[in-house]
């Protein structure tokens, strides 16, 4: 997940790494973003897991910090979802948790976890992809034992758990005219 930033006139990712990503002010009050809990920070951006799909808390830190959510003065802790819009001071910042499709390897033994397309049971070691919205697992090649090619992930549009189309997941400012 991560943080989309304009800079040079250009919109850029900053990533939001497991230790969380500090929005502090510069001796030049301009803001900073620094990695983990940084000295000065005005808030804190914090990945929460939860059920597979990826969002963040917003902790804020100093109550005089000019912050805003979705046009709104955050809760001391708010939850971050996908496109949310955070101003601090003249900055704005949106949030992003979704990162492309991938292939991995399924690692949990005896989970019971099943493909959300196939609803067969994962094995470890299966090639699978997660949604980049909803975090659920879909075969990405053949599943052991099968000779056939099948993957669950391309096999439909739309994911097999939260039915979001798999084009249009993954956006960008730039998209919104922002
Ligand atoms: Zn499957
Ligand atoms: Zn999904």
């Amino acid at each position: 997940m991560h943080l989309w930033r304009l800079s040079d006139g250009e919109w850029k990712q900053v990533p939001i790494g497991s230790e969380g990503l500090s929005l502090r002010l510069g001796e030049d009050e301009r803001l900073e973003l620094v990695d983990g809990v940084a000295e000065g920070a005005l808030a804190l951006v914090l990945p929460v897991e939860e059920g597979g799909a990826a969002r963040a808390s917003l902790v804020t830190l100093s109550r005089s910090a000019a912050i805003l959510v979705n046009a709104y003065r955050p809760l001391g802790v708010q939850i971050l979802d996908e496109r949310d819009e955070i101003i601090l001071g003249d900055e704005l910042l949106y949030f992003g948790a979704r990162s492309p499709a991938r292939v991995t390897r399924f690692e949990q033994t005896d989970s019971g976890a099943r493909c959300a397309r196939c609803k067969r049971v994962l094995h470890a070691g299966d090639a699978v992809t997660r949604c980049p919205a909803c975090g659920a697992f879909h075969h990405a090649g053949s599943p052991a034992g099968e000779a056939e090619e099948l993957s669950c992930w391309n096999h439909d549009a739309r994911c097999g758990a939260c039915a979001r189309p798999r084009d249009g997941m993954l956006w960008s400012p730039e998209e919104e005219g922002a």
